[in-house]
């Protein structure tokens, strides 16, 4: 995962690399400089962007939320719904989820339930801010949606958070609060720290109690202390549980699922 790169200054820092071939094309396209600096880029695009004609509806109401639960929750599916509730009332929304692979651009937001929607990726490393800018320049967007918001960086927590603030358009962001250790993933940290509003997604344990912790369960039926925080897939190695009955499994007692 991400390295911590210490305080971040709000959010500030220089606008990195703009030289990929597609973000160049799109900014020469869009009459922006496409090899000047960072500081005439965000000038430019700051000029552009005022007034925002493509702001929220409500745009002092943009914020940054966290919608956080353990796994198989149903957040992919509040996530879908939501977004189709902007689009029934012909709002355009943006659907972005973690890049696993090679494939930028090419991600999906799937639930359990079997609905599903094609989504951006964001990949570590990537500038959010400038990604998010560049798609509003294009399209009218009334709410971002972020899925495995878990693996945001620190820095580009930061940066849908100037999204809100300098864009004034709402970002909701979905992802698990804890990993199987029982840790904070980085950017739900980040998400705790920084946003507006947060909303847990319920699931229960095998007791009926809330399920806020989950273990990964190892060949042998019981909970794995050890291992990448990070495992693509094999969400049915995951078991969501209660606080108390987490710990009996991560104290080597059998796991009911
Ligand atoms: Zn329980």
């Amino acid at each position: 995962m991400a390295k911590d790169q210490g305080p971040s200054p709000l959010g500030q820092r220089p606008i990195p690399d703009l030289a990929g071939p597609n973000i160049s094309k799109f900014l020469c396209d869009m009459g922006l400089p496409c090899h000047g600096s960072a500081s005439g880029f965000t000038a430019s695009l700051k000029s552009r962007l005022k007034p925002c004609p493509w702001a929220a509806i409500e745009p002092d109401m943009a914020k940054l939320y966290f919608n956080y639960s353990t796994m198989n929750a149903g957040k992919s599916t509040v996530l879908l719904q939501a977004s189709h509730n902007y689009r029934e009332r012909g709002m355009q929304t943006y659907l972005m989820t973690a890049q696993f692979d090679n494939r930028a651009g090419e991600g999906c937001i799937a639930s359990r339930i079997g609905i599903s929607d094609k989504a951006d990726t964001f990949a570590p490393g990537e500038d959010l801010y400038v990604k998010l800018s560049c798609r509003l320049l294009e399209q009218k967007v009334a709410c971002i949606f972020i899925d495995e918001a878990q693996f945001l960086e620190k820095d580009q927590v930061w940066q849908l958070a100037r999204v809100v603030d300098d864009l004034k358009v709402p970002v909701m962001c979905y992802g698990l609060r804890v990993d199987f250790r029982g840790e904070l993933f980085p950017g739900s940290a980040a998400l705790l720290a920084l946003a507006d509003e947060m909303r847990e997604v319920r699931t229960i344990c095998h007791c009926g109690k809330k399920a806020t912790m989950v273990v990964r369960m190892g060949s042998d039926g019981k909970a794995l202390h050890e291992g990448a925080q990070v495992q693509i897939g094999g969400n049915e190695t995951y078991v969501s549980l209660c606080r108390r009955h987490w710990r009996a499994a991560m104290n080597g007692e059998p796991i009911v699922g």
